[in-house]
């Protein structure tokens, strides 16, 4: 047991425990969450039972139930209704939902936004046999680790990390640009027109 979390009780016939744990970084624009839904419903096909969490700040377009990805040759991101996300906004919540739920496959979105809590949680689930893929930035806009995602990376089997094109000049872009908005806050849900994804070169500290 670490950090006190039990999720034995959580653990339903899942055979031999082999949990994972699969990290999909990089800047905004990047495709993150594309990728973890591509995962995911490639699980949903397997006729795995897939509980997606996501932290309760995310609330971009006031639809709080749902994984807001960019889709292909739209401009704008946009709640992605084929995969409905669930809210948790505290760890106690979090084991809770797992919990009532029973999914087999556990997903999460932007997990940059949750507490330092999330690390210790992921690795009972994993020591218990769940699969666990979770999106997430690695840096903010001052391209500082962000939240729980440097211990996430930590213990991931797995790290996918991406790269967006930076929005200046086209080459690979592995950092955030704050481009407006509040300039001191690091979390600003909601306001992408705020950021760009931006090169080495091109990324400047924030005003
Ligand atoms: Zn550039």
């Amino acid at each position: 047991m670490v950090a006190g979390y039990n999720t034995s009780c959580t653990l339903h016939d899942m055979g031999e425990a082999r949990g994972s744990i699969t990290v999909f970084t990089g800047p905004m624009f990047s495709g993150k969450s594309k990728a973890l839904m591509a995962r995911l419903e490639t699980k949903q096909r397997a006729h795995k039972k897939v509980l997606i969490i996501k932290p309760a700040l995310d609330n971009r377009f006031g639809v709080p139930d749902g994984i807001v990805a960019k889709k292909k040759g739209l401009q704008r991101f946009e709640p992605c209704d084929s995969m409905p996300a669930r809210s948790v906004s505290s760890d106690t919540e979090f084991v809770e939902m797992v919990k009532r739920e029973k999914p087999d496959v556990i997903g999460i979105d932007e997990a940059q936004f949750f507490g330092p809590w999330l690390g210790a949680v992921l690795i009972e689930y994993r020591s218990v046999g769940y699969e666990i893929f979770v999106a997430g930035l690695d840096l903010d806009a001052w391209r500082r680790p962000f939240g729980p995602m440097p211990d996430l990376l930590a213990y991931a089997d797995d790290i996918d990390k991406f790269t967006a094109s930076c929005f200046v000049c086209g080459q690979d872009a592995r950092f955030t640009q704050k481009t407006g908005g509040s300039s001191s806050e690091q979390i600003q849900v909601g306001a992408e027109e705020f950021y760009e994804a931006r090169c080495e070169s091109c990324w400047g500290q924030p005003n």
